[in-house]
């Protein structure tokens, strides 16, 4: 049967490039879940410094990310945050937000054991459809067969001057150079690791946001959810020639 809508959406991109809030609306509008891949690898992170691990223990971080209870809720609190996390019940929501696990936590997703662990969780929370997910190689890897991949990238000055904006607006104290400095370190991590590393896939759509609002990306975006048959038909009568 043919669906006038893809029933799997890849987001991938550096930190801080719009993939929550693109991904939080275009689920929103298409009635899909939203799931953001990037908490798993920060709930382990955070349950791991908690547990006194060393982040160079490579097979006890990927037992973590094996038996570790990460749910996803919708939120109880509007505090501005888009889901609820809970690691073994607890909410951790703002936790795995914070510096020290944003200092580790591609240590510890570059590890070929971690990833594999999580795999087949993304794998599960994608299976029956309509979903929108969000991370660093869930168009390469987790959902290569996805219906719509988008990978969404801006200049690193202006995701920090996003991520500042969005502390500042939390209450929170932020310092833009020091935002910078660390998104930097933490791309350069996810783009140069052995293991599933942080690139469009060959078939995924690259929107570069710089001087874009939100509402403007998702205009681009939705009119590619739209136009989303059109265009696989296209692509189906050009590819055998
Ligand atoms: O998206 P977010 O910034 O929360 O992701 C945190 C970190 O988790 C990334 O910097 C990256 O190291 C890792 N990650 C990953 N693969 C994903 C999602 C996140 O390696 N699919």
């Amino acid at each position: 049967m043919a669906h006038s809508r893809p029933s799997t959406i890849a987001i991938d991109g550096p930190a801080a490039s719009g993939k929550t809030t693109l991904g939080g609306l275009l689920a929103e509008r298409l009635g899909y879940l939203f799931f953001d891949t990037g908490v798993l690898y920060r709930a382990i992170t955070w349950a791991a410094q908690g547990r006194g691990l060393n982040s160079s223990d490579e097979a006890a971080l990927a037992a973590l990310a094996a038996e570790l209870k990460i749910d996803l809720e919708v939120p109880a609190v509007s505090d501005g945050r888009l889901y609820t996390v809970r690691v073994d019940g607890r909410d951790v929501t703002w936790e795995i937000r914070r510096a020290e696990v944003d200092r580790e936590v591609s240590i510890v997703s570059a590890y070929p054991q971690v990833r594999r662990a999580l795999l087949e969780r993304q794998r599960a929370i994608a299976a029956g459809g309509r979903v929108v997910m969000a991370g660093r190689d869930i168009g390469t890897v987790v959902l290569p067969e996805a219906g719509l991949k988008i990978y969404l990238d801006a200049s690193p000055e202006e995701r920090a001057r996003r991520r500042y904006l969005e502390l500042r607006a939390r209450g929170e104290s932020a310092d833009y150079q020091e935002i910078l400095a660390r998104m930097r370190q933490r791309d350069e991590l996810d783009r140069e690791r052995e293991a599933a590393p942080l690139r469009p896939a060959p078939d995924a759509i690259v929107l570069f946001t710089d001087g874009l609002s939100i509402e403007e990306t998702f205009a681009k975006v939705w009119a590619l959810v739209e136009n989303w048959r059109q265009r696989r038909g296209k692509i189906e009568v050009e590819e055998p020639g």
